[in-house]
């Protein structure tokens, strides 16, 4: 049984209440572990300790801030083998996913951070024919909450606390407790590489109980918040009267247009990756997949021909494509959207059943599926499943494609399939999505802006968006003779 410990002051501690909550291996559906079941009092110490440690980090020179972040970056490194399977361990990803993309992705977000800050500067604006001069500070907030969700732990968690300790705050932070191990060995990792204690603090626990302490707090200034549209506008109505500043990366129905004119092999190969990645449960995959009528009745089978070929297996077996769903009762969620789907006017073209991996009968395990709908209007396109579930529909214009495309309430991405320029212009231009892809999927670069529109979410993480965020900006006005 592995005990996790809220970082607290820069040490390890148990929640104050002494309760627990049981931690699952998704993979075979056994409790493998218990996390602290923190309540208020764990949170105000996690605040009392922060605020202890801001005026000293929010004075530490950069290059000293900078040092220490690259050293967290170079430990993730180090110990890239170790958090790889802890990760596959508690979200049920395949260990090659994590190896290949959660954990390196955490060290870069340190690496990235660190280097960033060196280079943030504030604006200054010369007021010509007044003798004056404007300079920007741009001061950290003090102490910020930072809430992440279980599809990519280590990697979103890194993501918000990396800029916000870069920028000078001092953190209190909750993981998921759905998937909490790497953000309590990303504790040890921090005493390791010498951050100062209440720098950083990790309260681990229950949504409505410790993220709701944390958003509630009146003297945290600003949440940075990642998960569901519904928790997202829970925060938002109860940060709203304290005029906390906040950052909201929420849900997505993701489309993927897809033209004739597109380079075919490479659009399903990455259509494939596009639709079952990390089990279909990253924000970013598009689960709206809308082919023009030309080359449908070809992309039907071949794509179809594709997902049967992916292998579903314990993730710690280097050949397995998708590995378990988080938990039971994701599984059942997404189920239920599956088993709802003749109810849609919808046909299930492969897919669909609970798989069984011999020796993990109890793990969550699920079929990679592809429904063929009739309409964008049914629920299968119109609601966030997060699961191995896509939809395919065909379109006979561009000006229809665009329609469905924006027809949801969601706008986080959109992926474009063309070699038209002018045809990705103007749909660039006109798609409701914070993130368009063209020819290509997931393909970041830290520099620039991440997040959605429309009930998506609010305001953008990433290069120096986030280190705006994460700080007050101050103008001065001096007059001169
Ligand atoms: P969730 O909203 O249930 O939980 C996210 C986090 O919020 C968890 O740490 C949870 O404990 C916490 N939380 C829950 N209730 C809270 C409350 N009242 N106050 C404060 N914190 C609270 O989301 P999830 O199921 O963990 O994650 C899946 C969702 O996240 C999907 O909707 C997915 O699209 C979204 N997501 C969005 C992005 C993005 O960048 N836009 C990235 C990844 C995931």
């Amino acid at each position: 049984m592995i005990e996790i410990k809220n970082y607290i002051n820069g040490k390890l501690q148990n929640p104050i209440s002494g309760e627990w909550i049981d931690n699952y291996d998704p993979s075979c559906g056994e409790v493998y572990g218990k996390i602290p079941n923190s309540g208020k009092e764990d949170v105000e110490a996690a605040y009392i300790a922060s605020a202890k440690a801001f005026p000293e980090w929010s004075n530490t020179n950069l290059e000293t801030r900078s040092r220490i972040l690259s050293k967290i970056a170079d430990l993730i490194e180090e110990k890239l083998d170790s958090l790889a399977a802890a990760e596959s361990k508690d979200n049920g990803k395949p260990i090659s996913l994590a190896a290949k993309v959660d954990i390196p992705r955490a060290s870069a977000n340190f690496r990235f951070f660190a280097h960033a800050i060196t280079q943030f500067a504030g604006e200054s604006h010369e007021s010509v024919g007044l003798n004056a001069i404007n300079f920007t500070l741009r001061k950290p907030l003090g102490i910020v909450g930072c809430i992440s969700p279980w599809n990519l732990p280590l990697y979103l968690f890194t993501w918000k606390i990396a800029p916000a300790l870069a920028a000078g705050n001092c953190v209190v932070a909750k993981p998921s407790e759905v998937t909490p191990m790497t953000a309590y060995l990303l504790s040890e990792i921090c005493m390791e590489a010498g951050l100062p204690p209440g720098v950083l603090n990790i309260v681990h626990g229950l949504g409505h109980a410790t993220g709701q302490a944390i958003v509630e707090h009146p003297k945290i200034k600003a949440i940075s918040f990642t998960g569901g549209t519904a928790t997202g506008e829970h925060i938002a109505r109860t940060a709203a009267p304290m005029f906390k500043k906040l950052s909201l990366e929420l849900g997505g129905k993701n489309p993927n247009l897809i033209f004739a004119d597109c380079d075919y092999g490479k659009m399903l190969d990455t259509t494939v990756r596009s639709s079952f990645a990390n089990q279909g449960q990253i924000c970013l995959c598009g689960s709206r997949i809308f082919v023009e009528e030309s080359i449908y009745e070809k992309f039907k089978p071949d794509f179809v021909a594709r997902v049967k070929a992916l292998k579903v297996g314990h993730p710690s077996q280097k050949n397995s494509n998708l590995g378990a769903l988080v938990s039971k009762p994701h599984l059942e969620k997404v189920l239920s959207y599956i088993e709802d789907a003749p109810n849609q006017d919808a046909n299930i073209l492969c897919g669909g059943n609970k798989v069984t991996v011999p020796g993990y009968e109890k793990g969550y395990y699920l079929e990679p599926t592809v429904i063929e709908v009739k309409t964008n209007q049914c629920k299968l396109n119109q609601e966030e499943i997060f699961g191995p579930v896509v939809t395919i529909m065909p379109f006979k214009t561009e000006e229809e494609a665009l329609t469905m495309a924006n027809d949801v309430r969601y706008g986080l991405s959109a992926t474009i399939w063309t070699t038209n320029l002018d045809r990705t212009m103007r749909l660039s231009n006109h798609l409701e999505a914070g993130i368009i892809w063209v020819n290509t999927w997931l393909m970041r670069d830290l520099r620039t802006p991440f997040g959605g529109m429309k009930d998506s979410g609010v305001g953008r993480e990433g290069g120096f968006e986030a280190l705006r965020f994460f700080t007050e900006p101050k103008n001065v006005c001096i007059q001169y003779s």
